[in-house]
């Protein structure tokens, strides 16, 4: 027997593995200890084989197995090789995801000391102590000397003694099986509406992948407590994906009322390396039943996986943009399939991708179109931005600043998102509504001004600066406006119009750990503030009961337009907002806007998801776009990356041709973290085809890429 090794070293050239000869009692996931040139390694068994793939090497002998119990589950393994087929990495570098960094020994079960009863002679026993120590281990299979250190008061000399005497008999036994996991029961079943019993229903009734499309505050939350609770009934456990800015105090709190809270294991990027690596251990010894946790949490390893939950499925943060670039619900479809879990995902506003999915049947479509307690879902008004007369009070509208004070007067609470943090605006054309834009980078421009208080304009991307254009480079119209203001100079302007109202400001310059978050939203649960300022990426998805007014500032902000996810952004954004206002309460919502006809702000307007969402997919088709065509994009980096780009999409266009396939290819520079880069993008039925015909060595690959050009 032969075993496939993925070893923890990372020399080039074998991050596919090496074969080893098996000693005999590895499985696939076992840790073990291998040979690899002059030293021993760890390394981690992918496959088991019969037979060996070549035979022109020296075969070298696994030295050690670490542990009898598998590191990872064969259903875990073979989603890292499903990862690294999709998404074209090295299995070294999806299983990287998988395992904390090695060490791997560190993650293991320790070996500890104890000791059991080989026979009581009364006589043979010396003292009070000795016979309490006996006395302990009675009936007990076996007791760590710890735990008879602490509670029987055993010393080491005392324990030796007994030894010595054959009282006792002394045996090392691993951590894990020292300490037996007790599953720990559902403490509260949730008690569903009538409505969420049904969809729940409809869930179980099939074993493949659902999406729960439930509008914002129909009580999806309530649905995933009920398939947590089926899955532990089972025997099973649970990971709840949620976006890393729903990790909150409160959302945790909803799960630590159906699960004690060992039980539970929470997983976020805040974690520091030891801190990630107990969990790590605590998690497979068996002790968690449930997972919460941002996208990296699907890799968590659980022996018995039964359920993957995906709340707001369709946010951004689930694409992972570092090696390997996975989205992780591709991935937990895979991982689902191979673990035979169920896979649910949850949102008010689906991606295209599983709407598309959702319609053809590989998912199940599960509806909850009322909220909870069918509560009404709040009226929203437009306003123009360019229409508005502002005066000094840019961008509060009339209206806007009026529905602040009645929302004050009745004692309730509001809400306003800005997307964009600091005091940077944009130049922004009044006719053709577009903004002016850098040249080198694709992105728009911001102002500033000089010392001397004369404006010009910086590209924050690029370093590059340029002089105020007279006219708009676009259509030559002279009403440019430096559009946009960020939340400082904005919460400076809502307390001179509002000089009573408790506001707070919520943004990442204001919110460095989760900790501030929390109290943030305490203060608004307890009503000790009356406005929450805060950018979109803090602010959505948040559950505050006593919000009745929602506006978004400026809805066209930090959205580079034109890219074909633009309109499904600006309809999560808007959607996302209609969702946090009138909860429990009648609510009222306030869209200021730059393109008041844009198709993504009437649907959002009116509540119109499913109509949105079959349009833009009708879009997506006409123009070619995913999720009706597939991309990938490849990356390159270093001082050639120009070269190097232009050169391979001259080698795509050639297969292109050879394959006489379907594909539109792109090749532009971009900007990342201040560095230039160069991109080749490939758009079509099947990009896949072209790769055999590319020397991929030194290109970031980047399979459904999320940014593109
Ligand atoms: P969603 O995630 O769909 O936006 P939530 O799960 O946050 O909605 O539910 C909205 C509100 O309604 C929450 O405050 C929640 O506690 C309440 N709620 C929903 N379903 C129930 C239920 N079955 N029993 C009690 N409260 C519920
Ligand atoms: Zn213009």
């Amino acid at each position: 027997m032969y075993c496939k090794v993925i070893t923890a070293s990372r020399s080039s050239g074998i991050g596919n593995g090496l074969t080893y000869e098996a000693q005999g009692d590895e499985t696939v996931g076992t840790a073990v200890r291998v040979p690899l040139r002059k030293t021993l390694v760890e390394g981690i068994v992918v496959a088991l084989q019969e037979q060996r793939e070549q035979e022109e090497y020296d075969l070298r002998k696994i030295q050690e197995t670490m542990d009898q119990s598998p590191l990872l589950s064969e259903a875990q393994i073979r989603t890292a090789q499903w990862m690294s087929e999709y998404y074209l990495t090295t299995l070294r570098q999806s299983l990287g995801v998988w395992l904390p960094p090695p060490p791997w020994s560190r993650v293991l079960p320790k070996d500890i000391i104890g000791y059991s009863l080989v026979e009581r002679h009364a006589e043979m026993l010396r003292g009070k102590k000795q016979i309490e120590i006996v006395e302990y281990l009675m009936g007990k299979d076996w007791v760590s000397q710890e735990e008879l250190r602490m509670v029987a008061g055993a010393t080491q000399d005392m324990l030796r003694t007994l030894k010595k005497k054959g009282v006792v008999k002394e045996e090392k036994r691993k951590e894990e099986t020292a300490r037996p996991s007790k599953v720990s029961p559902i403490l509260e079943l949730p008690k569903l509406s009538p409505a969420q019993e049904a969809a729940h229903e409809f869930i179980i009734r099939d074993p493949k992948p659902a999406l729960l499309f439930g509008v914002t505050a129909s009580g999806k939350t309530e649905i995933y407590a009920q398939l947590i609770a089926d899955t532990i009934n089972q025997g099973k456990q649970a990971i709840l994906l949620v976006p890393e800015i729903l990790l909150t105090e409160h959302s945790i709190s909803r799960f630590e009322r159906l699960l004690k809270r060992e039980a539970i294991s929470i997983v976020h990027s805040k974690l520091t390396e030891k801190e990630r690596r107990d969990e790590w251990k605590r998690i497979r010894s068996g002790a968690v039943s449930l997972v919460i946790g941002s996208r990296s949490a699907l890799f968590s390893p659980l022996q018995k996986l039964g359920l993957i939950l995906i709340d707001e499925e369709h946010e951004w943060t689930y694409k992972n943009e570092q090696m390997p670039r996975y989205h992780a619900r591709e991935t937990a479809e895979a991982l689902a399939r191979f673990s035979g879990a169920r896979l649910l995902l949850g949102s008010a506003t689906p991606s295209l991708e599983s709407w598309s999915r959702a319609k053809s049947g590989t998912y199940n479509l599960v509806r909850l179109p009322t909220r909870f307690e069918d509560r009404p879902l709040p009226t929203v008004k437009i306003v123009d931005l360019v229409d508005t007369k502002f005066g000094k009070l840019y961008p509060f509208s009339p209206l806007l600043i009026e529905s602040i004070h009645q929302c004050l007067a009745r004692r309730e609470q509001a809400v306003l998102f800005l997307n964009r943090r600091g005091m940077a605006s944009s130049l922004l054309c009044l006719k053709c509504r577009r903004r002016v834009i850098c040249a080198e980078s694709q992105l728009p421009f911001t102002v500033h001004h000089t010392s001397h208080g004369r404006p010009y304009l910086l590209d924050h991307s690029t370093g590059l600066i340029a002089e105020v254009p007279p006219k708009c480079p676009h259509c030559e119209s002279t009403e440019l406006r430096p559009v946009g203001a960020g939340t400082q100079k904005i919460e400076f302007l809502l307390q001179s119009l509002f000089p009573k109202a408790r506001i707070i400001r919520a943004d990442r310059d204001t919110m460095q750990d989760p900790e501030e978050m929390r109290g943030i939203l305490r203060r608004m649960r307890d009503h000790q503030a009356d406005i929450l300022l805060g950018t979109q990426a803090v602010v959505k998805g948040l559950d505050l009961p006593q919000v009745t007014l929602a506006a978004v500032l400026i809805a066209d902000l930090g959205l580079s337009l034109p890219h074909f996810r633009a309109g499904e952004r600006v309809f999560q954004l808007l959607t996302q907002l209609t969702g946090r206002s009138g909860r429990s309460k009648p609510g009222e919502v306030i869209i200021q806007t730059f393109r008041p006809d844009a198709p993504e702000v009437i649907a959002a307007s009116k509540h119109e998801t499913e109509k949105f969402l079959n349009d833009e997919l009708k879009l997506r088709i006409y123009g070619e776009y995913p999720p009706a065509t597939h991309m990938i994009r490849f990356i390159l980096r270093g001082s050639d990356a120009e070269k190097h780009a232009r050169r391979l999409f001259m080698d795509v266009q050639k297969a292109i041709a050879v394959e006489k396939c379907e594909v539109k290819a792109y090749v532009a520079p971009t900007f990342f973290g201040g560095s230039k880069e160069w991109h080749v993008l490939l758009r079509g039925t099947s990009p896949r085809t072209l790769l055999r015909h590319l020397d991929l060595s030194d290109v970031f690959i980047d399979i459904d890429p999320t940014e593109t050009l």
